[in-house]
């Protein structure tokens, strides 16, 4: 459905994900009907919308990834596919009557708070401006594909593919193909392409921390009792608890930490018989530092004759294929770059000013942060939902997202029963907040490697150092004096 030129709403999310469909569900469940999400795709599921790649899967367990009001007792199987948790979320939509306030294909270009009229005045690229009093922005880290930037990646001559983005068109049977990465998204894609490619090699810039992934479909029995309310929310606590334990397999000398990493060894050893291969395949930095990757297949699709791990660095991308620091060439006739997101500049697509005209550009110039993830010192009645470090590398990042949908609503509550014009958070609590959670990721595990979670500076950005519980415990209930109502022009 089109914009109107100009429009006026009392909220405005922004991005059809996980996190904007929530916050639309508890807008509707609360009684607020007066606003919009907008989405730059033409369908929702943010991130499973965009996850197009053969074998995408979510990596925790379905009943712990689907939100605590909205059970879901279809699940196929233990790990869902990409296509599945779309057609949840879709479901979701439908069921919970958010249809009629999404508008798809909107990319917003910018959102400039007006102090006097105490609202968001949103600008999209098709030139409609829609004035809103509060502004959930809700795009998630795992957005703009980031592709690498090796001289002549635009010479390519054959198809270029990006997991993030994928085009389901390209042939790849019979073709030589190249994958770029050897992270989550690569991990999973690798197995389903060696099966279809003539040859497959795969450039691996760094070894990873791989698991078994105890997947399995569910049966007739399973959906049985994951109808019964009480068995489903035994199941998705008993998840939630055991990713929990995972999270301890993070922190030095835990005992967690030996199962893991026994269980990545044995792993390894077990499926890879070639020595080369498996020495190769040794992960050189420590475990929990990236996110994990669980896989029974990607082992076995390495070790597969058709199959080569390159581990010389790119030099350069060239029309038939790629060249290596050590001058060797690489033909190829399709080229797949699984080379993650732009996490390192949140929302830097849109020009985002706060008050007095101050740009979120600015504000996070060394570094994103935010309160608890949430909210922005001199950014009122804006509200970010998986903003900065509040990525998980452990477990389901919905109980987070719940949280911060019951902070970001009592914040609204809290500001229209007193009357005030708008709500921000005091950028002392801001900055304290900030110094205990880099106080904490110090030393961490996650400083100990390059990764997404970290900013051009070194900064940990993206990721939040502790478990579900503790962030839910933090987050669902705003502290009064961490905020301050503006009641005048201010
Ligand atoms: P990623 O974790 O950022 O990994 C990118 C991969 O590309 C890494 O192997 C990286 O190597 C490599 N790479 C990047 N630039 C390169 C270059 N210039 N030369 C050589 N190699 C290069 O991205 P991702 O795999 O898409 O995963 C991102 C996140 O998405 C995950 O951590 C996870 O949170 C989420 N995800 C989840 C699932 C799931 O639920 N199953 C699936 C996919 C993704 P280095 O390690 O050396 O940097």
């Amino acid at each position: 459905m089109e914009l109107p030129r100009e429009s006026r709403h009392r909220l405005v999310v922004l991005g059809a994900g996980m996190s904007g469909l929530c916050m639309g569900v508890r807008l509707k469940r609360s009684g607020i009907d007066d606003f919009l999400i907008l989405e730059k795709q033409a369908g929702l599921g943010g991130t499973w919308w965009d996850t197009r790649y053969p074998g995408a899967q979510v990596d925790v367990p379905a009943p712990a990834y689907a939100f605590s009001f909205a059970p879901n007792p279809d699940w196929s199987r233990r790990f869902a596919t990409a296509a599945e948790i779309q057609r949840y979320q879709q479901a979701l939509a439908e069921r919970e009557g958010l249809l009629p306030h999404l508008r798809f294909g909107q990319t917003l270009v910018a959102a400039h708070w007006d102090t006097v009229a105490a609202e968001w005045r949103l600008h999209t690229a098709a030139g409609a401006v829609l004035r809103a009093r509060w502004f959930v922005c809700s795009t998630g880290p795992l957005s703009p594909p980031r592709w690498p930037e090796f001289p002549g990646l635009d010479s390519f001559a054959g198809p270029r593919l990006h997991s993030a983005r994928w085009d389901e068109t390209v042939p790849i049977e019979g073709r030589r193909v190249g994958v770029i990465g050897t992270a989550s998204s690569a991990a999973q894609l690798i197995p389903p392409l060696a099966e279809r490619a003539a040859s497959l090699t795969v450039f691996q810039r760094s070894a990873n921390w791989v698991l078994p992934r105890l997947d399995r479909r569910y049966r007739t029995t399973d959906r049985w009792l994951a109808r019964r309310p009480l068995w489903a929310g035994l199941a998705r606590q008993g998840w939630i608890g055991l990713l929990e334990q995972v999270r301890k397999g993070f922190d030095a000398g835990h005992p967690v930490r030996y199962l893991l990493l026994a269980l990545a060894h044995g792993l390894r050893h077990w499926q890879v018989r070639d020595p080369v291969l498996r020495a190769a395949l040794a992960p050189q930095y420590p475990l929990g530092c990236k996110r994990l990757i669980f896989s029974n297949n990607y082992y076995p699709a390495l070790a597969r004759p058709n199959v080569r791990l390159e581990t010389t660095p790119i030099a350069a991308v060239q029309a038939g294929g790629l060249r290596l620091a050590d001058g060797r060439e690489h033909a190829l006739d399709v080229l797949v770059c699984a080379t993650g997101f732009d996490t390192g500049r949140p929302l830097s697509a849109i020009s985002i000013r706060g008050r007095d005209g101050r740009g979120l550009d600015a504000a996070w110039a060394d570094g994103a942060q935010a309160h608890h993830g949430i909210s922005v010192a001199g950014f009122p009645n804006l509200f970010l939902l998986l903003g900065p470090n509040t990525a998980t590398g452990h477990t389901s990042t919905l109980p987070f997202i719940e949280a911060a949908v019951e902070h970001i609503l009592a914040c609204m509550a809290r500001t229209e029963a007193a009357g005030a014009r708008a709500i921000e958070v005091e950028a002392e609590a801001m900055a304290a907040h900030n110094a205990a959670l880099q106080a904490r990721l110090a030393g961490s595990v996650w400083s100990q490697c390059q990764s997404w979670y970290r900013a051009a500076n070194g900064r940990i950005v993206a990721l939040f150092p502790g478990g579900s519980a503790d962030y839910v415990a933090a987050v669902r209930v705003p502290r009064t004096t961490d905020y301050r109502l503006h009641r005048d022009q201010e």
